[in-house]
């Protein structure tokens, strides 16, 4: 199914998104923002939440629908498609992120400038009520509120289960 915000924006809801899988027990609870824009994105997103989904100290709580949305920055690449997963963890978030660092290494993320097209790209939007200010982790993530490609998701993800 798919819904259309507008003419360059769509929501899609397919197997795996959104999806509730489990309830929280115990570990901290973040937020994580999935995006790429660069070859098979879904079937990239599904193989992520699998292997986040069997990693011991994350456990995947929930999907958001995706959204598909135009780029920004760089203009001249093609349409993003944008997810929410939410998690319980009890990596420490410097942690986390080094974990997410690996997953975009593993699924071949390039760097060769800023907003280029990507594969996936994973960032901590929030992680608990933590606030984080370092040269390398900024938490909550600046600028998520005005990211369409966060707030749309968003939306749904309360509404799940
Ligand atoms: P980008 O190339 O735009 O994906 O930026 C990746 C870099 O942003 C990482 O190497 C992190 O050091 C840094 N970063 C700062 N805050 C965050 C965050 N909340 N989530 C993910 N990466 C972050």
């Amino acid at each position: 199914m798919r819904r259309t915000i507008d003419r360059e924006r769509i929501l899609f809801f397919w197997p795996t998104f959104p999806a509730r899988f489990h309830a929280p027990t115990r570990g901290r609870i973040a937020l994580v923002g999935v995006g790429g824009n660069l070859g098979p994105v879904l079937r990239r997103f599904k193989k992520l939440a699998t292997i986040l989904a069997s990693h011991p100290r994350v456990r995947l709580l929930a999907t958001a629908p995706i959204l598909r949305n135009p780029p920004f920055g760089y203009r001249d690449q093609p349409d993003f498609f944008n997810t929410l997963f939410l998690v319980q963890t009890s990596l420490p978030p410097r942690r986390l992120l080094h974990f997410l660092l690996w997953l975009e290494r593993r699924f071949k993320r390039e760097r060769p400038f800023p907003n280029a097209p990507r594969t996936l790209d994973l960032d901590i939007i929030f992680y608990e009520e933590c606030h984080v200010d370092e040269p390398k982790l900024t938490i909550p993530h600046p600028h998520w509120m005005e990211r369409e490609s966060v707030i749309i998701p968003l939306r749904y993800l309360g509404e799940i289960g």
